[in-house]
């Protein structure tokens, strides 16, 4: 059977995965997770940008806040889920954890963030998370991070992929808008049927997230 070989990319496999599921061919949708690279050096590279060598501002700078859920919505549909610091597509994340409720086995997801290959002490029996959760997810950046009194001003944010996002830090990057990459949408498209889907199929573990997530969606769709 021709399953994930030749598929190339990351969201490509993922695609795959979702649109099994839904074409109810759990097996293959397993084996195009499980064909999905593991090693971080296999799944993102460091970008070529110019780092800013402004040093931080000495005093008080205000707490970072979170970005709410509809505003990353927003930000990323505004992005076209492309990160700006590679130009990569970015994905939604919790399409990507409906995934991992569906299919722990290969493409696991740890809620406190343990990475593969690496164990915890307090939780020794802890299953790691897949390492495509610190790579390919859309995340709110702030271009002018809060430590130098960067705001969640839309002005501010940015798509940023985690690895990106992680790379960057508190450090200032020249980073030019990338262009948008037309009609992607980082698998958000598929979440409303992935959701109905799990929650016909599997008991989620995590509603609250989910619905939150659903929501957010549905009102950057009506915002747009
Ligand atoms: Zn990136």
């Amino acid at each position: 059977m021709e399953t994930s070989l030749s598929l190339r990319t990351p969201n490509l496999l993922v695609q795959h995965a979702i649109e099994a599921t839904l074409a109810g061919q759990p097996v293959e949708a397993r084996n195009a997770l499980a064909g999905l690279p593991t090693r971080k050096t296999d799944l993102w590279i460091p970008p070529k940008l110019v780092i800013l060598t402004e040093p931080p501002p000495i005093g008080p700078c205000q707490r970072r806040k979170n970005v709410p859920e509809d505003q990353q919505a927003r930000l990323f549909q505004r992005d076209t889920f492309t990160c700006r610091y590679r130009g990569g597509q970015a994905l939604f994340l919790p399409a990507l954890r409906l995934l991992s409720l569906l299919y722990p086995d290969v493409f696991p997801y740890d809620p406190h963030g343990l990475q593969e290959g690496r164990v915890s002490p307090a939780r020794p029996d802890a299953t790691p998370g897949h390492m495509h959760y610190w790579t390919h997810p859309a995340s709110a950046d702030q271009m002018r991070p809060v430590v130098r009194h960067g705001t969640n001003d839309a002005s501010n944010l940015t798509t940023a992929c985690y690895g990106c996002n992680d790379w960057k830090g508190e450090r200032m990057v020249e980073a030019p808008a990338p262009r948008p990459v037309a009609g992607w949408d980082g698998l958000s498209g598929t979440y409303e049927t992935l959701y109905e889907y799990v929650i016909a199929h599997s008991p989620a573990n995590d509603l609250p997230y989910f619905k939150k997530w659903r929501q957010a969606l549905v009102t950057a769709d009506t915002a747009a």
